[in-house]
């Protein structure tokens, strides 16, 4: 890969190849974009196949954050961070110690967190060489679990999605077609439950199933049906990539709202799901809960302030309507120009203004 062809081409600032031979580290830092501010971006942990795999992986990752954090009204970057290695064989304290040094010697251009392959352990470990991380124990502080707010925010766009495509501020009544009950999932399952919604649910894990139906009354399906029932919301809460040429065309809902990551196989499947009149909430901006939450960390984290602003992904969700109308694209087109614009916007202000201290 031409590490700096790649960088012209999508405006990478920074690309960070982090060696340490006594702990056996091999990482890369990316740092897509510190407009709004620092990058903001999980350490994962992965065996890679190759170095060109995990520069593609990490510089993919970092640009989305970039994104993420953008239309969710952050002042943060995207960044990413990537250590080559199995996770299962290959973590140390030296390991992550080493890293939290590279991490120090950015000077706060790059703040790390838990990703694919880490846990909160390993940020202790960071935690002991640098302050520029988050998702560390609560007994420094940290927000915790992530999932209650990624679905608090969820079920806050999705109301919003409810409003816009089928005229009701309320979820009450209405059937909704849930696709994962794992950490997120179950979590929007008991929102939606007490708004009064009908639940009808899938997961390969039985047991989250059988909680679902006796705490919710839901009806459950078999995973591969649930593409196929009538509901007036489908909510994707497990992989990636549901939405596909496959997948799209059985959907009978007039909504898509859901936490997955990177929902759409392909661009157009978004497009798809446009021509077809169903409105879809870009996965980014839905699920952006656990970001927000996790940022509030660096103020000191406070759950109230931290969720009040989580709840402002319903208002964020509209404005991403307002500008798939304006502009006649998809939502998961206008939703990458509600986080180009403010970006374009807050550089060029910041260009003619005196610096202030910015506030996450
Ligand atoms: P999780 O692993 O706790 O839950 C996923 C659930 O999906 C599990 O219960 C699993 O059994 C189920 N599942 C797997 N394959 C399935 C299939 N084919 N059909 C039906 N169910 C299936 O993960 P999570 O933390 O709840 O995250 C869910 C999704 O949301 C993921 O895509 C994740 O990347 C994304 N996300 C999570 C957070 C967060 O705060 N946890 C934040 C942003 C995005």
């Amino acid at each position: 890969m031409e590490v700096f062809k790649e960088m012209e081409n999508y405006g990478y600032e920074q690309v960070v190849f982090c060696h340490n031979e006594a702990a056996g580290l091999r990482a890369i830092i990316a740092i897509h974009d510190t407009t709004l501010g620092p990058a903001l971006g999980g350490l994962r942990m992965w065996p890679y196949s190759s170095e060109d795999e995990a520069i593609f992986d990490v510089l993919r990752l970092a640009r989305g954050m970039t994104y993420k954090a953008a239309a969710a009204g952050l002042n943060l970057g995207g960044g990413k961070a990537v250590i080559i290695g199995d996770p299962r064989r290959d973590k140390s304290e030296a390991l992550f110690r080493a890293f939290g040094r590279f991490v120090q010697s950015l000077g706060g251009r790059y703040i790390t967190a838990e990703d694919v392959g880490t846990s909160v352990e390993d940020m202790d470990y960071i935690h002991m060489e640098t302050d520029y991380v988050t998702g560390v124990s609560t007994a420094y502080g940290s927000s915790g679990d992530p999932s209650p707010a990624t679905a608090f925010g969820v079920w806050q766009g999705m109301k919003a999605c409810a409003k816009v495509a089928l005229g009701t501020g309320s979820l009450s009544g209405l059937t909704i077609a849930l696709q994962g009950l794992g950490h997120v999932g179950f979590n929007l399952a008991r929102h939606l439950h007490d708004e009064g919604a009908r639940l009808i649910v899938t997961d390969i894990n039985e047991e989250a199933v059988e909680r679902a139906k006796a705490e919710f009354g839901a009806e459950a399906v078999e995973p591969d049906d649930i593409y196929d029932v009538e509901c007036d919301i489908f909510s994707p809460n497990a992989l990636g990539a549901v939405l596909n040429p496959e997948t799209v065309p059985r959907l009978k809902c007039r909504v898509v709202a859901g936490a997955a990551n990177n929902q759409l196989l392909s661009d157009s499947d978004g497009d798809a799901l446009h021509e077809r009149g169903i409105l879809y909430a870009p996965d980014y901006v839905i699920n952006a809960g656990g970001l927000i939450n996790v940022a509030d960390e660096l103020q000191g984290y406070n759950r109230d302030r931290a969720f009040k602003k989580i709840a402002g992904i319903h208002e964020t969700i509209l404005k991403v309507i307002g500008i798939a109308e304006r502009d006649g694209v998809p939502t998961y087109r206008a939703a990458d120009r509600l986080a180009e614009e403010r970006i374009a916007l807050i550089g060029e202000q910041r260009r003619f203004h005196l610096p202030s201290r910015p506030t996450v």
